[in-house]
């Protein structure tokens, strides 16, 4: 029974609106001269046909897309350098790795590093939402990094990184102690979440996580983000032969702890063996493990296998950072076999130091096309991982990663160049990854995010933000 006089307000659809040619919602169907609402509380509200003359804000012939904001399910962005550290010319896993850690050491060395470190993380988390992405997992050392990538305007979960890797210690005393402090940096900050990251197992022994988790069981953390699997060095450590490992534990921690149990007993063929042993895996507490290169087909049917029970647990692909650091990643007929199983797979980036081409290093875009290029996936399959497949295994896929009535509303709006096909749905998604299209707005929980790649950017409560910050490094 509405009153003719009902169509002055054309958007009765919530408190905000945008109009697209486009609208992706990667759950259902391409909708074209579409507007979505939300409200106040950046929920979307609703859905429908754009009202004549109230869509598309494209110019000039070009056309836009609204798609959801991207996920990046694998992230170090307190590693934000300007560039990259190649790898080992010998092809020693462990030598980068250490060469990373003395570039980390040597900057922390500086007067002004606390300084800098948030300006790394800020210009990561910078660099990532100008692409697009509006939802990070990220792995940090830092207290001040949750209140950062707040600042910034990304949702996401932030987990704390730590080693541990004597299995004769299990004083976890001093990183519970840690964790829970890491967490109490989460207050009043809802879009993100704490997780933690035993940074890989080759650095942190089973029992002392086991331990950590049961010092923490009245307040789990959200997710735990895990390296396993990345690349052959990791298999031969786990297999007897220490290649380096003593090397870089005398490195990273100051002492070597020589063989392990594992070393003594029956090898185990593959890592997820290993976590089964010990008790680990799977479990309910929801896993990310990163990059799996080297999984063998035999854990990848284990990971089905879990995830078909039930088991919250997937992998984070970075196949950049493992082509330029390793010449090797996920083999494609077990992506193509992981695609079949909802939430197994997601797109990471990893960090600009392990990276071909640093600035590009955090767009989740330029990912998806190596993936594209490499894989041969399509366009809507990597539009699928970077959205809903990244927030079904970061544990939000009921919140974001679809333009869905009763989701939050984190979208990014692209213009796509005049002459890139835009007609029809089928080239409007395969538009959104040409390398033409642009961002023009990125919404977080409903906020319109200020975009800006300088590194003067809003820094988090640093009041004195105007004056010159040093360039990095
Ligand atoms: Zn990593």
């Amino acid at each position: 029974m509405g009153s003719p006089t009902a169509t002055t307000n054309p958007f009765p659809l919530g408190d905000t609106s945008v109009s697209a040619d486009w609208v992706l919602p990667v759950v259902g169907q391409p909708m074209a001269n579409t507007t979505v609402g939300w409200n106040t509380s950046g929920t979307i509200t609703n859905i429908v046909a754009a009202e004549a003359g109230s869509s598309p804000k494209s110019t000039g012939g070009k056309k836009t897309i609204l798609t959801p904001g991207l996920v990046n399910t694998h992230t170090h962005l307190e590693l934000t350098f300007p560039r990259t550290i190649p790898p080992d010319p010998n092809g020693i896993f462990s030598n980068w790795l250490s060469s990373v850690i003395a570039t980390v050491q040597q900057v922390s060395q500086q007067p002004n590093a606390t300084e800098q470190l948030h300006r790394r993380i800020a210009a990561g988390g910078s660099q990532a939402l100008s692409s697009g992405t509006t939802c990070v997992n990220d792995i940090t050392r830092c207290l001040e990094t949750p209140a950062i990538l707040s600042t910034v305007g990304l949702r996401g979960v932030v987990s704390w990184e730590w080693f541990h890797p004597a299995w004769d210690s299990l004083d976890t005393e001093p990183i519970t102690q840690a964790f829970q402090k890491f967490q109490q940096a989460f207050v009043n900050l809802p879009l993100l979440k704490a997780g933690l990251s035993p940074h890989s197992f080759y650095n942190v022994s089973p029992a002392a996580l086991l331990a950590l988790l049961k010092a923490c069981e009245d307040s789990p953390p959200w997710l735990i983000h895990a390296h396993v699997g990345e690349c052959n060095d990791e298999l031969a450590w786990l297999h007897q032969q220490p290649n380096g490992l003593d090397a870089l534990h005398a490195t990273m921690r100051g002492q070597i702890f020589g063989p392990q149990p594992h070393h003594s007993q029956a090898p185990f063929p593959h890592w997820l063996h290993y976590l089964t042993h010990h008790g680990v895996l799977p479990s309910q507490q929801r896993w990310v493990l990163a990059h799996g290169a080297v999984l063998s087909e035999e854990e990848w049917a284990l990971l089905a296998q879990w995830k078909q029970q039930g088991f919250p647990v997937g992998v984070s692909h970075c196949l950049q950072s493992n082509q330029w650091l390793h010449q090797h990643s996920i083999p494609c007929e077990q992506v193509n076999r992981a695609l079949k199983c909802s939430g197994l797979l997601s797109i990471g980036t990893d960090s600009p130091l392990s990276s071909p081409e640093p600035s590009q290093c955090l767009d989740i875009r330029t990912e998806a096309r190596a993936l594209q290029a490499h894989h041969g996936l399509p366009a809507e399959t990597l539009l699928q991982l970077a959205t809903v497949g990244g927030a079904q295994q970061l544990g939000i896929g009921n919140t974001i990663g679809q333009l869905t009535k009763g989701y939050q509303a984190d979208m990014v709006l692209w213009e796509v160049p005049a002459d890139v096909p835009c007609t029809t749905a089928q080239e409007a998604i395969e538009a959104w990854l040409h390398p033409q299209t642009t961002l023009k707005a990125v919404w977080v929980n409903g906020t319109l995010q200020q975009l800006s790649n300088s590194l003067l950017m809003k820094t988090h409560h640093n009041k004195s933000a105007e004056k010159r910050l040093p360039a990095l490094e």
